[in-house]
């Protein structure tokens, strides 16, 4: 039988958060090991060139996310774990990509919008294009099954609306990808609005956090006077439950809405539960990290041998579309 393939990757911004853990890790957790996939997870170091960055750090940081992943729990013997800019295949493959979809149709993706937004300077073709390449990065392996958070659906649909262009024109086999969603694939901010990001401070804990900085960082959290006729559905008291419902289940956190409506929350103890929730979870994480940060060179073996694995997948695919597609 053949297997499903799994593709994934985080942008290699830095550490990860629980946003990133909870809406995107977890998921490649369940489905590496699961046997019935064969499944590829990168660091996007590629894609992190499309917005300002710093290229002195840029190295270190991929290097920390694949810290990051290897420590929650990613198994090179497992999955496939490299670097995107080690397989110059995902570029090709996305510049041939890049004839089925229209300008306008990249520039009214939410996603672009809010980049804009972000950074009016730097609005370069190489953002324009993100979505092409990310369906490239997904494409190339002929990856079925993605496990991102809900905030990348509409880049899967420009990969699906790709691969029916190119199969129908061509005559070839891409699957169309579907999202694999995780019970945290919407991860709200700290801070009561929007989704927790790398790019808004205030918004995110980190998998490396202490739990004194944990504590910190739910301290700033928004609340309320603890006490109402119906429970907030939205702002920071919505989202420190739904991190409860995350964290400690549905159990708790249906105990603090009994008390929002009745005798009133106390802030102070829930985020103090909440906070030894969250690092017991991932404290293990933290310990590993440790180890494999101390053996010397484990990581770039990793990124290495990835990448040749990575490589003999992508090159087969490249070679099929660039024979369908007339090229010598
Ligand atoms: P960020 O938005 O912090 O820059 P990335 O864009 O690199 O993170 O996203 C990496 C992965 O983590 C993607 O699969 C994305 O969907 C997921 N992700 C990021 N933030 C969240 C969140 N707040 N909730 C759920 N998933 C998220």
């Amino acid at each position: 039988m053949n297997k499903k393939r799994v593709f994934s990757g985080t942008r290699a911004t830095g550490r990860l958060h629980l946003g990133n853990y909870l809406g995107a890790v977890k998921g490649y957790l369940e489905l590496q090991n699961n046997p019935d996939y064969e499944t590829i997870f990168m660091v996007m170091d590629l894609h992190a060139t499309t917005t300002p960055y710093d290229e002195k750090k840029l190295a270190e940081n991929t290097k920390n996310v694949i810290l990051d992943y290897l420590a929650a729990g990613l198994d090179p013997d497992k999955s496939i774990i490299t670097a995107q800019s080690l397989v110059p295949e995902h570029t090709y493959l996305s510049f041939l990509l890049s004839s089925f979809v229209s300008v306008a149709r990249m520039q009214h993706l939410p996603t672009f919008k809010e980049k804009v937004k972000q950074h009016p300077g730097s609005v370069t073709m190489a953002l324009l294009n993100y979505p092409v390449l990310m369906a490239a990065d997904i494409l190339v392996y002929k990856a079925s099954l993605v496990p991102v958070g809900i905030d990348q659906e509409p880049h899967l649909e420009v990969a699906r609306e790709i691969a029916r262009k190119i199969n129908e024109k061509f005559g070839l086999d891409f699957p169309e990808p579907k999202r694999f969603a995780t019970k945290g694939e919407y991860t709200p901010s700290l801070s009561g609005e929007g989704k927790m990001s790398k790019s808004v401070e205030g918004s995110y804990i980190n998998l490396t956090d202490s739990l004194e900085t944990i504590k910190e960082r739910l301290a700033s959290a928004p609340t309320d006077s603890g006490k109402g006729k119906t429970v907030p559905t939205e702002g920071g008291v919505a989202n420190l439950l739904k991190f409860v419902e995350l964290f400690e289940g549905q159990e708790r956190c249906k105990m603090y809405d009994l008390r929002y409506t009745n005798e009133g929350i106390k802030y102070s103890e829930l985020k103090e539960q909440l906070a030894n929730a969250i690092y017991k979870e991932l404290k293990p994480i933290q310990k590993r990290r440790e180890e494999i940060k101390a053996k010397p060179g484990y990581v770039e073996k990793v990124i290495e041998e990835g990448a040749k694995r990575a490589k003999v997948i992508a090159e087969m695919t490249l070679k099929e579309t660039k024979k369908a597609m007339g090229l010598i």
